[in-house]
């Protein structure tokens, strides 16, 4: 392990290691075969994604990012029409909507990170075109209220997935509910690549149809015949190979990702400075803890503290995305900017063992309760 850390955020050469073998060979095989663009280990890994999301099907592209913009030009988002998202979350989330020559519209959240349903009708209006739920950290939006609210006002639902490959909502997954749902894997992703990429799922033929044409310049490929202007966001043929070896052992990840969860769940609940994010014990949730996020008071302290103590911490976000001036964004989100303030992601991978979560556990009592 080359990392300075006592316990690492993340650690890619450990991850790559522990299945060195089987990557190597898809790699090999990939380069014997001479197999770059479009070839069969990417309709192969396609097809496995499909399902495991349990969709009919799905389009490999070249980013998340790519992966929601597409959808939403494949929708018919254009000029004037409103989306609805939130404004804690990855920046890409709401840049294809301006993209897209949409408005940006953007409502607060709720303790779990993700978006406050009580308030999501409130910022319907007769422009909306589509709702952009972000199943944030690897827990999914309440889509039974979501669903509902979409319906009675004939609204789209385009899912950003990006963190919640595998997390489940009344026994359905992620991805699967909308009229696309949209994956990345982006490396720090439950299933990440080695560099960018993403994926489309949807139930919706004709939908697929114009992402398979969108991300390879519209160009009908038994014809030549350009349907339109596209785009190159083909997903590297070299990153499904490595990713389908990945797919086959994430299952087994997330068991692995949702146990340290419930470490840090029985370790930090007695905080009374801490608050846990919701357990994995849940009855209508299953949550794939792609970050481990919790709010905690006097948050700059206790980061700085861990990082004394060599325990490596992320910040996701700091400065809420709306009071970025350039971005042009008048919300007034209240709870997004209070959770702004608290948030702190601890450790939490597939490489590190229950001796390091009991350090992080340890670390954080200390530096609240001086135990
Ligand atoms: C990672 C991420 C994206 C973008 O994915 P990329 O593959 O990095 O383009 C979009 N939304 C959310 C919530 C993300 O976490």
């Amino acid at each position: 392990m080359n990392n300075a850390y006592k316990v690492p955020f993340v650690d890619y050469p450990t991850h790559y290691h522990n299945i060195k073998k089987k990557i190597d060979t898809a790699i090999m095989d990939v380069l014997e075969g001479g197999d770059f663009i479009l070839r069969h280990q990417l309709a192969e890994f396609e097809e496995n994604i499909a399902s495991f999301v349990g969709t009919k099907y799905a389009i490999g592209v070249n980013s998340g990012t790519d992966a929601l913009l597409l959808s939403l030009l494949a929708a018919g988002i254009s000029q004037g029409d409103e989306v609805i998202t939130v404004a804690h979350t990855f920046v890409a989330s709401v840049a294809v909507i301006v993209h897209s020559s949409a408005i940006a519209v953007l409502v607060d959240i709720g303790e779990d990170f993700n978006m406050d349903m009580a308030q999501l009708e409130r910022v319907i209006t007769l422009k909306t075109k589509a709702i952009m739920p972000v199943h944030l950290n690897g827990r999914l939006c309440d889509m039974e209220k979501l669903t509902g609210i979409a319906h009675k006002y004939g609204l789209l639902i385009i899912e950003d997935a990006a963190q919640s490959l595998g997390a489940e909502f009344n026994k359905q997954k992620a991805g699967s509910f909308g009229l696309t749902g949209c994956f990345s894997f982006y490396p720090a992703k439950v299933l990440g690549g080695i560099g960018d990429s993403g994926m489309v799922t949807t139930n919706n033929k004709e939908i697929a149809d114009k992402i398979r044409l969108l991300r390879d310049h519209c160009v009908q490929r038994d014809t030549g015949e350009l349907l339109g202007y596209g785009f190159n966001s083909r997903l590297d043929n070299l990153q499904a190979a490595i990713l389908d070896v990945k797919l086959k052992y994430l299952p087994k990840w997330i068991e692995r990702r949702r146990e340290i969860a419930a470490m840090y769940e029985q370790g930090l609940t007695d905080i009374e400075q801490v608050r846990t994010p919701p357990a994995p014990a849940n009855n209508q949730y299953y949550d794939v803890y792609t970050n481990y996020v919790i709010q905690a008071e006097q948050r700059d302290s206790l980061a700085k503290y861990l990082k004394r103590e060599g325990v490596e911490t992320i910040i996701s976000w700091a400065k809420p995305m709306h009071l970025h001036e350039n971005l042009e964004l008048n919300f007034k989100l209240p709870k997004t900017e209070e959770i702004s303030r608290k948030v702190i992601s601890l450790p939490l991978n597939t490489e590190i063992n229950n001796e390091q979560v009991a350090y992080v556990i340890k670390a954080i009592q200390e530096f609240y309760l001086g135990v």
